[in-house]
């Protein structure tokens, strides 16, 4: 074992992170261990163990006590809380990333920008809770005939974080559900990925060494293992104890919809329904168009950027292009010059876990089998597909139209070029977190063009003009949802400051006494925080 993974590896424990102290290794909990995603023989010497039931109910707990206890409710205090974390995972950055090379087969690279994304995040929800405008506060003064009526966003309580394995940074165990959450006023519960648990664990430890130093209560933040023989009850337990009040999930569309059902079924320590919000991000096999025109003029250089990103993390973004969309007289030419690029002589990568690969391999497998394949290359099979070969697959549209097949995601480096004769295949498309469109000046004011872009805005969270889908920016105009299945409530984004108001509900305050009001709802609004009164916007008193 290198020198590296060697420091690294001291700092974790291989245990959860339960109010602070770290469960107890019972006995009977299950144990597991990390595998390299290059040899799945290969594991780093250190055991981790499963949380059990009685650590998520104590997790649960704690996360409670925190938040009646109004751990989180001074936007500042939260502000300096996701300031301090920022500065504690810097602290640790290069063992953050030598982890998450070693666990994830991500290029180190890759998941330094991903790191810069992480703290950048943190950094940007520790401004938005520090300035408090976010609540969105509404002031209708009492009136003739009508009481004083005042409203804004206020928490839900306890969130519990589920984070993906091809993003162990961005949206793992202080990705933006967490910082988003932590931002908002919950306390966070965030069960690690089996597939990264050392990462996890040390950012774990980075935020739990931040609760402590800025004085909150330990139930503020805390961490779960799960792996090993019970690997999924972890979730469940998670999911289904009546004190976890929002579920934040980002993976694949069976764990969110399993979860949202769980979390849909749920009862309160009464037996009563008690149903609460699960907030899927889930796959979608994203569209790209690129009209006529533009694949005459430019093919080849938009053939060099789509490979680009097909390839980019050996295709596991949920934001990788999906279906490509040509007309039929330009399909041919373009599949011809992208099957090229994607042949290009390159190292293949190992996919996350052997899991995903078998996953990848099965898709392919499934869509050369449909019959509706007009052409596929290369010929990835057995252990080409689970090392990451990439794959591009081409179909006619009309031939498509009734295969359910082809409308899902692949997640690895493969793509779909449909041959389209006309629009219809795009009236089968599925929701998707973005789409792409390439097309030339001279497409804009074409009648059917326009009707093109109305067809994917209807199915897309995001829009992106002559450009690739890969790449999110973390800002605030930002939307990472869309239609389902790419998310089971499209009106939320996960990304950008917006992303705060999932774990929130609107509550209106009637006739109340100053007292009795929120400070930001206060007649003399000693925090300064913009509202709207009447219809206005307005900075200080009512
Ligand atoms: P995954 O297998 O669904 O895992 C995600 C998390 O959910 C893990 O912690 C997993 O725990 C848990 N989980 C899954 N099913 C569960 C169930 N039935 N009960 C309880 N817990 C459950 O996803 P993945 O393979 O890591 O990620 C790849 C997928 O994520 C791709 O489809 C990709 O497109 C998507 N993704 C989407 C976004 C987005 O923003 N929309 C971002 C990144 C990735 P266990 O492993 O312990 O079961």
């Amino acid at each position: 074992m290198n020198r590296a993974i060697e420091r690294a590896l001291r700092q974790v424990r291989g245990t959860s992170i339960v109010a602070g102290s770290g469960s107890a290794p019972g006995a009977r909990a299950p144990r597991f261990r990390s595998h390299s995603p290059w040899n799945p023989q290969r594991a780093l010497p250190i055991e981790f163990v499963a949380a059990t039931a009685r650590d998520v109910s104590d997790a649960a707990g704690a996360a409670d006590r925190a938040f009646r206890a109004d751990a989180l409710a001074d936007g500042a205090k939260r502000g300096a809380l996701l300031r301090t974390i920022a500065e504690e995972l810097e602290a640790r950055r290069p063992d953050v990333l030598t982890l998450g090379v070693r666990e994830t087969g991500l290029s180190r690279k890759r998941l330094g920008g991903e790191f810069d994304r992480m703290v950048g995040q943190a950094r940007m929800f520790a401004a938005e809770a520090e300035d408090g405008s976010w609540v969105r506060a509404v002031i209708d003064p009492a009136a003739p005939g009508g009481p004083d009526v005042r409203r804004m966003l206020i928490p839900l309580g306890p969130a519990a974080v589920f984070g993906a394995s091809n993003f162990p940074l961005a949206y793992g165990v202080m990705g933006g559900d967490s910082a988003s959450a932590l931002a908002s006023g919950c306390p966070v519960v965030a069960k690690n990925h089996p597939a990264h648990p050392a990462t996890g664990e040390l950012i774990g430890r980075a935020c739990a060494a931040a609760v402590v130093r800025v004085g909150l209560p330990e139930g503020v933040f805390q961490l779960l293992h799960s792996g090993g023989a019970t690997d999924l009850d972890v979730g469940r337990w998670l999911v289904e104890d009546p004190r976890i009040r929002a579920v934040g999930f980002t993976g694949s569309r069976a764990g969110g919809e399993a979860l949202a059902a769980l979390g849909a079924a749920r009862r309160n320590g009464h037996a009563e329904p008690d149903p609460i919000p699960v907030f899927a991000e889930m796959g979608s096999a994203n569209p790209v168009v690129v009209t006529e025109r533009a694949a005459a003029a430019r093919g080849e250089a938009i053939a060099a950027e789509l490979a680009k990103s097909i390839l980019g993390s050996t295709g596991q973004m949920c934001t990788c292009p999906g279906l490509i969309f040509v007309p039929g007289a330009a399909a041919r030419g373009f599949f011809d010059r992208l099957s090229a690029r994607l042949r290009a002589p390159r190292r293949a990568r190992a996919m996350l876990t052997p899991r995903i690969a078998a996953h990848y391999h099965d898709r392919l497998a499934a869509l050369r089998r449909s019959g509706c394949a007009e052409a596929s290359t290369p010929e990835a099979t057995g252990s080409a597909a689970a090392r990451g070969a990439p794959a591009l697959v081409r179909v006619r549209g009309a031939d498509v139209l009734g295969r359910a097949e082809a409308w899902d995601e692949v997640f690895g480096p493969a793509a779909v070029v449909v041959e389209c004769d006309d629009a219809a295949p795009l009236s089968r498309l599925r929701g998707a977190l973005v789409g792409s469109v390439y097309f030339e000046p001279e497409d804009e004011t074409d009648p059917a063009f326009v009707a093109l872009v109305r067809a994917l805005a209807a199915k897309t969270g995001r829009l992106v003009c002559n450009g690739v889908p890969t790449g999110v920016r973390v800002c605030r105009a930002m939307v990472h949802g869309g239609p389902y299945p790419a998310t089971n409530v499209p009106w939320t984004s996960a990304v950008g400051a917006s992303a705060m108001e999932r774990w929130c509900r609107p509550l209106c305050w009637q006739a109340a006494p100053p007292t009795l009001l929120p400070p930001e709802l206060r007649p003399d609004n000693p925090l300064g925080i913009e509202r709207t009164v009447n219809g206005n916007a307005s900075r200080g008193g009512a």
